[in-house]
C-alpha cells in the first residue's frame, strides 16, 4: 500500500508509487493549481483540470488527498485506458479517409481515450478514498460533479462511435 498525504505532508513531497502491474512512480500534488506524476523517470507535469472542478466544496486536505487518489488512478488504470485506444485503433475504419478525415477520426479517438481515462481514474478515487470521499462530498456538496459523469460519459461515447462508425462515402 502506499502512502497516501497526510496532514504532516499534504501532498508536496512527491510520493512514491507502485502500480499494481509493476510500474513505478511519484505523484506530488503541489497544489491546486499544479500536479506532477513522475513516471518511469518521466515527469507529467499538468494543470489538474478535472481535479479542480471535481474538488470545489471539500477542505484542502481532502482536496489534496482525493487529487492524490486521482492522479494515483491515472496510474493504476493506464492498461485500461490503453486497452480501449487499442480496441479503437484496431476497430476504427482508417481506409479511405484522406487527411483531413483521417485527423479528425484521430482526434475523436484521442478524446475518447482521454474521457476513458480520466473515468477511470476517479472511479478508482471513489473505491480507493472509499467512505472518505463520500464523507468529504456529502459535507460539503459540489453541483459541479454530476457534470463531469455526463460530460465524460458523453465523450467517451461519442468518440468512441464517430471513431468506428463507417466513412462517409458521400464525400
Ligand atoms: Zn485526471
Amino acid at each position: 500500500m502506499s502512502r497516501f498525504p497526510s496532514a504532516a505532508n499534504s501532498g508536496a513531497t512527491p510520493i512514491p508509487v507502485r502500480s499494481w502491474y509493476g510500474l513505478r512512480g511519484e505523484i506530488a500534488v503541489e497544489n491546486e493549481l499544479w500536479h506532477l506524476v513522475k513516471v518511469a523517470g518521466v515527469s507529467l507535469n499538468h494543470p489538474p483540470v478535472v481535479n479542480w472542478i471535481m474538488r470545489r466544496g471539500p477542505p484542502p486536505e481532502d482536496r489534496l488527498r482525493l487529487s492524490f487518489f486521482h492522479e494515483y488512478g491515472h496510474l493504476q488504470t493506464f492498461p485500461l485506458a490503453l486497452a480501449h485506444l487499442a480496441w479503437l485503433l484496431f476497430m476504427g475504419r482508417w481506409r479511405g479517409l484522406g487527411a483531413k478525415g483521417l485527423l479528425a477520426r484521430l482526434a475523436a479517438a484521442a478524446v475518447a481515450h482521454e474521457a476513458v481515462w480520466e473515468l477511470a481514474s476517479e472511479t478508482y478515487a471513489i473505491l480507493g478514498a472509499g467512505p472518505e470521499y463520500r464523507r468529504a462530498y456529502r459535507a460539503h456538496p459540489n453541483p459541479l460533479r454530476p457534470l463531469f459523469w455526463a460530460v465524460m460519459v458523453t465523450l467517451a461515447i461519442l468518440g468512441s462511435i464517430l471513431t468506428l462508425r463507417p466513412r462517409d462515402d458521400a464525400s
